[in-house]
C-alpha cells in the first residue's frame, strides 16, 4: 500500500486504495485519501443513503451520493 497525504484528516498514512469507484473521483480517493477516513466514509455512507432515500442504481441518485462523498472526504468539487 501506498503512503498518502489525506485530504480529510491531514496525516500521511496508508491509502484507501482501489475503491471501485469510477473515473476522476476513484482516482483521486486513491491519491488523496486514508484508508482510515475511507472507511469511516464507507460507514456514513450507508446513513447518507437512507436519510436522503437515495437509489444508487439510478444515475442522478449516484451523482449526488458521489457529491457527498466529495464532500465528506474534503476533495474539490
Ligand atoms: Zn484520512
Amino acid at each position: 500500500m501506498v503512503d498518502v497525504s489525506c485530504a480529510r484528516c491531514g496525516n500521511t498514512r496508508e491509502g484507501a486504495g482501489k475503491t471501485g469507484l469510477p473515473g476522476a473521483l476513484g482516482e483521486e480517493i486513491e491519491q488523496r485519501v486514508c484508508a482510515e477516513c475511507w472507511k469511516e466514509w464507507l460507514a456514513t455512507q450507508i446513513r447518507v443513503i437512507n436519510h436522503y432515500s437515495l437509489r444508487p442504481a439510478l444515475r442522478e441518485d449516484r451523482e449526488k451520493l458521489y457529491a457527498y462523498t466529495r464532500e465528506f472526504l474534503n476533495l474539490s468539487t
